[in-house]
């Protein structure tokens, strides 16, 4: 049993946790990570097969151009310049294909190109298309962070909250294949005919302002981080995971692991699923309402993810994502029918130094409920962890492999002649690995008919309880990062963070 004094524990080594740790390491505060995983990062982890590696979650980034927010906030962070990243194509870096339809529907970077690239396929919808993309930069001028400056008179706790992405969409044209391809990438937030316009938004703009790709994945940003949080005095330990808290009339009086070590703590940032971390509070800590409040929210789908290993030279690198919609509307596709298993899929191609015309690796996603594997819950296995998966549940995990190449294959002819393996995970893996309920992709589901319930604000009810990650403001590496300067924020001051945040970019 170890005893040590902490200003800060920060339970997750997600994004979110090694940003908050560098931060308030810079701060002087003394601060310790615990991770539960071997490897840090959350979802920003990678694997690697046959010698080819793949990312578990993030498949592109936006706003990573000097000057636009993501690489500020980078930036401070020190990491911006460590990144190994290849633009995407600028005239499509995402493809929206529908059903019965021949057409590629390019996403083009910039918005005036954004703007010129899709009216070449509906010249007579160039106003509606200029609309909309005003329509999204307005949006986004209401979240301050998002802009990297401090709150002011615009709050954006107002009424456009509630909007809603697919009536908006719908109320800019009546061209319901236009309508459809605005919406077409929507599984970057698991879009449904709740989800709010202001997160649409977000996530549009952060991507049509530059989009990028991680050369040979994405665990380089969490691997700086966590060096650069090291450097500034954090300790961070992985396989060590959070199991419970010893309470006292404050608040936290120390975080306990599985392993029962316990360390005290000034501060507790918890970058886990709110849920599971209301788990961990013994009652009469916490009141039942925000308790009953918080595991009551509905946590957005979870996913499938097939990764093939490809022989060499058998499949061009494609600089852009496929979106690709098999039956049914764009705002449907999460409610899919599992006996008509995918309803559409994304589909990419990582970077690697390697090569820049061939592919050695294609991932595509799909929703996938946790309902589908429910009935092997009860396994669990992870590299920290190691255990047994029910021969059923890899047979499944084959026949929807298989499944899914036969799909794919109906776009990329001769795909199936140049696969040199197979891999899969499903919502059990991410289960595992991120320790969510249910192994939601983005966690709670942000809902336009009541968006502050679906608003999880930094401070808990425990008094030096916070929290961090994808689950507050927004999913997706701006929202994590956003999320983070919110969370600290609360420790160090706004005004003050944000003003090193401009100094350093
Ligand atoms: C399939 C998929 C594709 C995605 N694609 C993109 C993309 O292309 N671009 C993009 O920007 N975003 C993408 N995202 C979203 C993005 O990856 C996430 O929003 C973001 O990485 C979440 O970061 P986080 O800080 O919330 O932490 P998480 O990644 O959720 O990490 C939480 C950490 O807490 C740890 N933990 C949990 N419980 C415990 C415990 N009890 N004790 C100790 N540690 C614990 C976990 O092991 C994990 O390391 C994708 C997500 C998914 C699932």
């Amino acid at each position: 049993m170890s005893d040590s004094e902490y200003d800060a524990v920060i339970i997750g080594a997600g994004l979110g946790g090694l940003q908050c740790a560098v931060t308030l390491a810079r701060e002087g505060m003394k601060v310790l990570v615990l991770e539960q995983n071997h490897q840090l990062g959350g979802t920003l982890q990678v694997f690697s097969r046959d010698k080819t590696v793949f990312d578990t979650g993030v498949h592109y980034i936006g706003g990573l151009e000097p000057g636009q927010n993501l690489h500020r906030y980078f930036s401070y962070y020190g990491i911006m310049d460590k990144l190994k990243l290849r633009r995407m194509d600028m005239d499509a870096f995402d493809r929206i294909e529908l059903p019965d339809d021949p057409v590629s529907y390019p996403y083009a970077q910039g918005w005036d190109n954004f703007v010129a690239r899709l009216a070449e396929h509906f010249p007579g919808e160039r106003s509606a298309i200029e609309r909309y993309a005003r329509l999204v930069q307005e949006t986004c001028d209401l979240f301050p962070l998002y802009r990297v400056r401090d709150s002011d008179s615009k709050d954006w706790m107002d009424e456009r909250l509630s909007l809603n992405a697919e009536q908006v969409i719908a109320s800019l044209t009546p061209n319901e294949t236009l309508r459809t391809v605005l919406g077409g990438n929507n599984a970057l937030y698991a879009g449904d005919h709740s989800s709010p316009f202001y997160v649409h938004a977000l996530v549009q703009n952060t991507y049509v302002e530059s989009s990028w790709r991680c050369v040979d994945g994405g665990s380089q940003i969490a691997k700086h981080l966590a060096s650069n949080a090291r450097s500034a005095g954090a300790e961070i330990r992985s396989r060590t995971r959070v199991s419970g808290f010893d309470m006292g009339p404050d608040g936290i009086r120390a975080v306990r692991t599985a392993t029962g070590d316990s360390f005290s703590c000034k501060w507790c940032i918890a970058n886990i699923h709110p849920a599971m971390l209301m788990d961990m509070i013994e009652p009469g800590h916490v009141r039942p309402a925000y308790r009953s409040r918080i595991k009551s929210l509905a946590n957005t789908v979870a996913s499938h993810a097939l990764h093939l290993v490809m022989k060499p030279g058998a499949f061009p690198y494609l600089n852009y994502n496929v979106y690709r919609m098999l039956y049914g509307g764009v705002w449907d596709a999460v409610d899919y029918d599992p006996a008509r298993w995918p309803s559409g899929y994304m589909l990419s191609t990582p970077a690697t130094q390697k090569s820049t015309t061939h592919a050695d690796a294609i991932t595509v996603m799909t929703y996938m409920r946790y309902s589908e594997v429910e009935q092997w819950a009860g396994s669990h296995s992870t590299v920290a962890e190691p255990g047994e998966r029910d021969p059923a549940y890899l047979e499944f995990k084959h026949a929807r492999e298989e499944q899914l190449i036969g799909i794919i294959e109906e776009r990329f002819p001769g795909l199936r002649a140049g696969i040199k393996s197979v891999h899969s995970t499903t919502p059990l893996t991410f289960r595992d690995y991120i320790g969510t309920p249910d192994g939601t992709m983005y966690g709670i589901r942000k809902d336009s008919a009541s968006p502050l319930r679906t608003f999880i604000a930094p401070r808990t009810k425990v008094p030096n309880l916070l929290l961090t990650g994808q689950n507050l403001n927004l999913h997706g590496l701006l929202g994590v990062t956003v999320s983070a300067v919110a969370t600290c924020a609360e420790l160090v001051g706004k005004g003050h963070l944000l003003s090193k945040i401009h100094a350093a970019s």
